[in-house]
């Protein structure tokens, strides 16, 4: 789960990080009387949406009046911005920052992820902070120094010093920049975190250390401890075919490719999604329906897969272990009935009472492409998605 830039900042500041005084505002009159709490120093006008790369995309604003500030809110409030991460079609913007302008000496990267090949949160910094951070990771990966955290100590006051001074952050200011990483250390570790980003961490002309950019990504699976997470989401932001697939019990992520996947059991759907990869083909989603794979959530997977325009095939690939391939074989035909199905289906069924639900799916009636094997469905699907 993603969240926006001004709550990733409140949850820092619950850290002891420090973030530039600055208000969420919904509307333009909400900036205005921001910016009058704020008084009369610089400010910075910034779209919230879950992507990075707004200042690159017109999506902040440095303003030095109140006139400027309602210019600069008027003009990013609703605007469709388009980052390197949003995609071409960007995203709308719904909801501002307005904070304090802080007077810039040096921008820093700090940045924390689950490392998975060492088991450990890794903490990344680097002296090219500012916005082109995935640029200096692809061409000067020298410039970036990763410290690795032993969950039994947890990030030691030692190695984020040394980090600071291999980031370049002023003697003096070491200390502070060494209590922003702790912070941030026990933000990510109390809040379940799977990625964190302060890019910019700047040094102030005052002598200061601020996070002036803040990007957290939860673990979605820890969200039964974080109530407070419930506030946080933004539907707004999130894939609509992902939602309406968790009010189902669906797990559905939106992928590129043009065939539709419906699996049950997530080590299943990945084979699957390898499986058509192999024979040339590029699935359109991940769709485990779970272990009771009933007519009612097979007739929303269906749904799902079909409100993508760009899905040209779908592959049913289902093992009946508690579930019998009778009762999934009935699921799938009154599913395909229901939702007037369009593109060519293959069905692959394996498992109890296999031999009576591939009869159910012949006698129905519908173009349903039978598969013998994995291989053969993949095939077949790869072949009618081309057609
Ligand atoms: P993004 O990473 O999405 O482009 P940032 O929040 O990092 O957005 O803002 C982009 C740039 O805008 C920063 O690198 C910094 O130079 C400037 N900026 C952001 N917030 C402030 C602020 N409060 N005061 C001064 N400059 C800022
Ligand atoms: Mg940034």
């Amino acid at each position: 789960m993603k969240i926006h830039e001004y709550q990733a900042k409140a949850l820092l500041q619950r850290f002891g990080v420090a973030v530039p005084r600055g208000f969420p505002c919904f509307t333009v009159g909400e900036a205005v009387a921001a910016g009058q709490q704020l008084g009369a120093g610089v400010c910075v006008v910034k779209a919230q949406i879950h992507a990075g790369g707004r200042g690159k995309g017109g999506g902040v604003k440095v303003v030095r009046t109140e006139a400027e500030l309602e210019e600069a809110a008027r003009r990013i409030m609703g605007m469709q911005l388009v980052t390197h991460q949003t995609g071409p079609q960007g995203q709308t913007v719904r909801r501002l920052l307005v904070e304090e302008g802080a007077d810039i000496r040096q921008e820093l990267y700090i940045g924390m992820v689950v490392d998975r090949t060492t088991q450990q949160v890794a903490l990344m910094g680097s002296a090219a902070g500012g916005m082109d951070i995935e640029e200096v990771a692809a061409q000067h990966p020298e410039k970036i120094h990763a410290v690795q955290i032993d969950p039994g100590q947890g990030l030691l006051p030692a190695q984020a010093e040394t980090l600071a001074r291999q980031i370049e952050v002023p003697e003096p200011l070491v200390a502070q920049a060494r209590d922003l990483m702790l912070g941030l250390y026990h933000a990510f570790v109390e809040s379940d975190a799977s990625l964190a980003e302060i890019n910019p961490m700047a040094v102030t002309g005052d002598g200061r250390i601020l996070a002036l950019d803040a990007k957290f990504n939860f673990d979605d699976n820890a969200a039964f401890r974080h109530g407070e997470w419930q506030d946080w989401r933004d539907f707004d932001e999130e894939d609509p075919n992902e939602i309406a697939a968790s009010r189902h019990g669906l797990s559905y992520i939106s992928l590129e490719g043009n065939i539709g996947c419906l699996v049950n059991g997530a080590g299943l759907a990945m084979a699957t999604m390898d499986i058509v990869k192999l024979y040339g083909g590029s699935p359109a989603n991940f769709l485990d329906v779970g272990g009771g794979a009933t007519t009612e959530k097979v007739t929303e997977a269906f749904k799902l897969m079909l409100a993508n325009p760009e899905v040209q095939a779908i592959l049913v690939n289902i093992f009946g272990g508690i579930m019998k391939c009778d009762v999934i074989a009935e699921g799938v035909v009154a599913a395909a009935r229901q939702v007037h199905l369009t593109v060519p289906l293959v069905v692959r069924l394996e498992g109890t009472n296999v031999a009576l639900g591939k009869r159910i799916l012949a006698e129905s009636g519908l173009p349903i492409l039978s598969a013998a094997n994995m291989d053969d469905a993949a095939a077949q699907v790869v072949a009618a998605a081309r057609r």
